[in-house]
C-alpha cells in the first residue's frame, strides 16, 4: 500500500482532477469489502424511527436535489439530466465516519451511497468530476454553505482567513449534451486511440496498481503509466482489456513526449466539473491572485 502522501501525488497528476479530500487523514489499511455491500443496500436508506422509548418519531429526512457536472449523460438513464437527492448527515454518518477504516476512496464511497436517495448509479461507476461535487453539496447541505479555510499571499507570505459560499463561488463546467464516451484521437504518429473518462473505481485501481507487488517491479512511478491507461479505451480499434493490459502500458511507455502531450491536451479539453481557482486579494498588501481553494483537514470529521 501507499503511504497517504503518495496517493495524494497519485491524485494530483491526474488531469481530471480527482480531488480526494479525505485521503490524507487515512492511513490506507486494504479495500473495505464493506463498500461494495453499504452501495448495494443504500440506493434507498430505510427510515428508521428514532426512539418508540423516547416518544420520537424519525424526523423528515432533509432532502435536496443537486444537478451534477456531467448532467447524468454517461450513465444511460440511471441519471436523467443527472439529478441525484441528497439528505443530511446524521450522527450515525458521523459516527461511521470516525470508525472507518478503510482507504479514503472507499470512506467517499461510503459516504455517497449512505447520503445519496434513490440512486441508481453505483459511487465505484460515478464521474470523478461528479464526485468531487456530490461531496461538496454533502457538505453544503449537511453542514451549511459557508466553507472557511486559509490562504497565503504569495508577495508578502500573509496568512489570512477567506471564506465563501459552496453554492456561490465555485464555477461549474458542465458536460456539453453532445458528450459521447468514448472519444477519438489519432496522434499525429497515427495511433488512434479511443478514450474515455475516469470513475471512481478508475482511481481505486490506480492507487491500488500503485501498491502493487507487481508494480514494485518496475522502476520509476507506475501510477504515472497506468493513469494513462486507464484514460483508453481502445487503441487502433483494439479494445485495452485484463489480457493486452502489460501491452498496452508498453506502447504508452514507448510514445514520445510529444504524443503524450497530444493525449494530455485531448482529455483536458474534455475536462469538467468544478472549478477550485478563485480570485484573492491580500488583506495586507496590494496583491491579487489566483488561488485555488483547498480541501480543508476535516471536512467532513469535526466541523
Ligand atoms: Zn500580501
Amino acid at each position: 500500500m501507499l503511504p497517504a502522501e503518495n496517493q495524494a501525488q497519485v491524485q494530483n497528476r491526474s488531469p481530471q482532477r480527482p480531488y480526494n479530500p479525505l485521503v490524507k487523514q487515512q492511513q490506507p489499511v486494504k479495500p473495505a469489502t464493506q463498500v461494495v455491500e453499504t452501495a448495494k443496500e443504500a440506493v434507498n436508506i430505510p427510515v428508521m424511527e428514532a426512539s418508540s422509548v423516547f416518544n420520537v418519531q424519525r424526523l423528515q429526512d432533509r432532502i435536496a436535489d443537486i444537478t451534477l457536472p456531467s448532467k447524468g449523460i454517461l450513465y444511460q438513464d440511471k441519471m436523467p439530466n443527472g439529478i441525484m437527492k441528497i439528505r443530511a448527515m446524521t450522527v450515525k454518518d458521523k459516527k461511521l465516519i470516525a470508525g472507518f477504516r478503510g482507504d479514503g476512496t472507499s470512506l467517499i464511497e461510503m459516504l455517497i451511497s449512505r447520503m445519496s436517495v434513490e440512486c441508481k448509479v453505483l459511487p465505484e461507476d460515478m464521474l470523478l468530476q461528479d464526485r468531487v461535487f456530490i461531496l461538496l453539496q454533502l457538505r453544503a447541505h449537511s453542514y451549511g454553505d459557508r466553507l472557511a479555510f486559509k490562504m497565503t499571499c504569495p508577495s508578502c507570505k500573509n496568512e489570512f482567513d477567506k471564506e465563501i459560499s459552496i453554492s456561490k463561488d465555485f464555477d461549474i463546467k458542465y458536460l456539453p449534451e453532445d458528450t459521447c464516451e468514448p472519444y477519438d484521437l489519432e496522434l499525429s504518429n497515427g495511433i488512434k486511440f479511443a478514450l474515455k473518462f475516469l470513475r471512481a473505481k478508475d482511481e481505486k485501481d490506480i492507487i491500488n496498481y500503485a501498491g502493487s507487488k507487481k508494480a514494485k517491479t518496475e522502476n520509476g512511478d507506475p501510477a504515472y503509466t497506468y493513469r494513462i491507461l486507464k484514460h483508453i479505451d481502445s487503441i487502433n480499434g483494439i479494445k485495452v482489456s485484463q489480457g493486452n493490459q502489460i501491452e498496452a502500458l508498453k506502447l504508452i511507455e514507448s510514445l514520445e513526449v510529444a504524443d503524450e502531450k497530444e493525449l494530455d491536451k485531448a482529455i483536458l479539453a474534455k475536462d469538467f466539473g468544478t472549478d477550485f481557482a478563485i480570485e484573492l486579494q491580500c488583506p495586507a498588501c496590494p496583491r491579487q491572485f489566483k488561488g485555488e481553494i483547498p480541501w480543508i483537514e476535516d471536512f467532513f470529521r469535526n466541523l
